[in-house]
């Protein structure tokens, strides 16, 4: 996330940081007072305590070392110590790449850099930054990408089906709108920790050769794929869907807007393996930032309920369609692996495939019927869903 906050700073925050917390303002004078008192108060008292060490301890430590230690366990215990010494890692500070200590990437720092109390590798600042940054972030590209698939790709005939919602689009945005601040709440702690230097994630495209730069494709894809449908599974347990994943389920049959309308929790507790993955593996920056673009296009692209492909492999839209159907199916994010090796996975029904069966009458009956028969199995009586059928039905008596 380094080289995305470097963009932001050198075109916002670090102007916007000077004028607000600059360093000759109330704030920046205050806190040189009490850092230069804290100083002079803490080198006073580290004096006082070598003077006790110096005129106090060390003649008994001595007095006792020369009347009851024999000379050679002596030695022997002063060339363990420093030989223990060695074998303790060494500091990593120096070797670590704080975020706004080390050379930029793109851009010279302009003069505003270095004008606020909050410099760049101020912990805050990098807290309340990236905040902001996957805040507006996560809207723009929800809104964006499910605002267009739902204008172009999805199939407003779904409006008509029996299990659509009545106002579904509003509720799916307001569950969205109000989850994605919440899900970069808890986010942020992985980009700062990043943004601190402690991950994996790399930016000279030779350290780790050429073919990791073509096999960290792979292994993230079979990383998050596998944790995924593992996360996502274990969201279905009984105690763990009523408290955090109910609220992705509502939405029976979903439109774009579904893709991020879920408990905070729920999709913060999903995007973990994305977060881990660098920590474990090296990842390159720009990738990391692409993949989780890519995620977010995909996670809408699966609730778009169009299905180009019938492909045994890809857990698309057909694949995830069949999920929001019948609930205990289909648990997985890019791949069928896993459900495949789980045993959960579900062939779509054939009729998704066929333009005029995919909404008719007939279909959205059988779809119906097995729907209600596994919903009852999962949820029991707890339903609050009002369907918009209902209501016109209601409407016409
Ligand atoms: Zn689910
Ligand atoms: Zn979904």
């Amino acid at each position: 996330m380094d080289i995305v906050l470097e963009i932001f700073d050198t075109l916002v925050f670090d102007k916007a940081y000077a004028k607000v917390f600059p360093k000759d303002g109330i704030l920046g004078k205050a806190l040189q007072t009490n850092i230069a008192k804290a100083a002079s108060h803490a080198s006073q008292q580290s004096e006082v305590a070598a003077n006790f060490y110096n005129q106090t301890v060390a003649p008994q430590v001595d007095l006792f070392v020369s009347n009851y230690v024999p000379p050679s366990v002596y030695k022997w215990a002063v060339s363990l110590g420093s030989t223990s010494m060695k074998l303790l890692p060494s500091p990593t500070g120096s070797e670590r790449h704080v975020y706004g200590l080390q050379p930029t990437y793109y851009f010279k720092p302009t003069e505003f850099a270095t004008q606020s109390v909050f410099a760049r590798d101020s912990i805050f600042r990098q807290s309340f930054s990236i905040f902001l940054i996957t805040w507006i972030f996560g809207y723009t590209l929800y809104l964006l990408v499910a605002g267009l698939s739902y204008k172009f790709v999805y199939d407003p005939a779904n409006f008509k089906h029996p299990k659509y919602l009545k106002n579904q689009v509003r509720m799916e945005l307001r569950q969205s709108l109000t989850s994605i601040p919440v899900m970069t709440l808890f986010t942020v702690p992985w980009f700062v920790w990043e943004l601190r230097g402690y991950s994996k994630l790399y930016y000279d495209a030779d350290k780790y050769g050429l073919w990791y730069i073509f096999f960290q494709f792979p292994l993230f894809l079979l990383f998050t794929d596998m944790n995924i449908y593992f996360i996502h599974r274990w969201l279905h347990s009984p105690g763990v869907y009523k408290r955090l994943h109910k609220p992705h389920h509502k939405w029976i049959v979903p439109t774009p807007f579904a893709s991020h309308a879920f408990h905070p929790m729920d999709g913060y507790l999903q995007s973990i393996p994305y977060h881990v993955f660098p920590f474990i593996f090296p990842l390159h920056k720009i990738a990391y930032v692409v993949l989780f673009m890519i995620i977010n296009v995909w996670t809408v692209m699966i609730h778009d309920g169009e299905y180009l492909a019938h492909d045994p492999v890809i857990n698309g839209s057909a694949c995830h369609t069949i999920h929001h159907l019948y609930f205990n199916y289909n648990y997985g994010q890019y791949t069928t692996l896993w459900d495949r090796l789980g045993g959960s996975y579900r062939t779509p029904d054939k009729e998704l495939f066929n333009k005029s069966l995919k909404t008719s009458a007939e279909t959205w009956k059988k779809q119906t019927a097995t729907m209600e028969s596994i919903r009852k199995e999962v949820e029991e009586d707890d339903d609050d869903r009002v369907y918009a059928g209902e209501v016109d039905q209601k409407k016409n008596q």
